[in-house]
């Protein structure tokens, strides 16, 4: 259409953009060879670089010189909040006023009130709501059973019902610290047959057939248990700390008779009374490959962390 003019106007002798985007809207009213007379005239066209307008109607077809196209991926596994690191990874963790670890069934994610949750590969809503421990949740499954779960949320979308497809990359929810939280994160999990599994070993990963997914590897955790980071210990848990605390004291006090403070926290920490209890169900631990070991011996947990049984499944 009117590009065509615009061609002309180019071979005529190129001309500023301002000028040029002028012209066209003026010549949509106009013939075509009053507009070249009209441009012609024009004092102020100067030879310089062609319109950028212009080129896209002239420009010969884009070169076919790109390799064949790959075979499609089985699965391409992205980021739940892309540019946002994992700052608690999966494996055993216990909380400051936990007596034992427990497994992390997934991974913590912090990041601001409000950014963006992303669904990490395509699949379906299989899950969309509220529980106690995840706070608002959503839940897909995608190729090969692979279930990814995103709790914490400030707000899920509306559309999101159990059924409902979903691309990878596109929005859930957003980040919130509903259900037992200490903070805005995502926590995320990978799932399959019910076993957690390692996001860690599909986050950002392409994976060509079904036999490439991590399966095995991102089953297993080292036996190490991680005493977590929190910044900020809820009121609650203070409360119930200091009062187990007190009461190993006494306990102790009363059968030594000359406590030695030296021992009390040892001596506090084995009396303490199981307040959160372990798994039943505990998927069998298996030995961590050496690198793992030492990648989860330095590891440093941060900043936020759920309180309780986000295992709730
Ligand atoms: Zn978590």
């Amino acid at each position: 259409m009117d590009f065509k003019l615009l061609a002309a106007a180019g071979r005529l002798g190129a001309m500023r953009p301002d000028a040029a985007l002028a012209a066209f809207v003026g010549l949509s009213a106009v013939t075509a060879a009053y507009a070249v007379q009209t441009l012609a005239a024009a004092p102020q066209i100067t030879l310089t670089a062609a319109p950028a307008s212009a080129p896209a109607a002239t420009a010969p077809p884009p070169a076919t010189t790109s390799p064949p196209a790959e075979p499609e991926p089985f699965l391409i596994f992205g980021e739940p909040l892309p540019g946002h690191a994992v700052n608690s990874p999966f494996g055993l963790r216990r909380m400051p006023w936990e007596a034992h670890g427990r497994l992390h069934e997934g991974v913590d994610i912090a990041a601001p009130g409000g950014t963006p949750v992303r669904a990490a590969a395509s699949g379906v809503v299989t899950r969309a709501g509220v529980s106690f421990g995840y706070g608002r949740f959503v839940e897909v499954r995608h190729a090969a059973d692979l279930v990814t779960l995103y709790a914490h949320l400030g707000k899920v979308e509306r559309h999101l019902k159990p059924g409902v497809a979903v691309e990878g990359g596109s929005v859930l929810g957003r980040v919130g610290s509903t259900g037992t939280s200490t903070g805005p994160h995502l926590h995320f999990e990978v799932r399959r047959d019910g076993r957690p599994l390692d996001p860690a070993a599909f986050m950002g990963r392409r994976f060509a057939t079904v036999d490439d997914l991590p399966l095995k590897t991102a089953a297993r955790y080292s036996r190490r248990v991680r005493v977590a980071q929190v910044s900020v210990i809820p009121k609650q848990k203070q409360i119930e700390m200091a009062a187990r605390e007190a009461g190993a004291k006494a306990a102790k006090a009363a059968k030594a008779g000359d406590p030695k403070p030296a021992a009390e926290a040892r001596a506090s920490e084995a009396a303490r009374p199981r307040a959160i209890l372990q798994f039943a169900a505990r998927p069998p631990v298996e030995a961590p490959p050496p690198a793992m070991a030492a990648s989860a011996e330095s590891q440093a947990v941060d900043a936020v962390a759920e309180l309780v049984a986000e295992a709730e499944s």
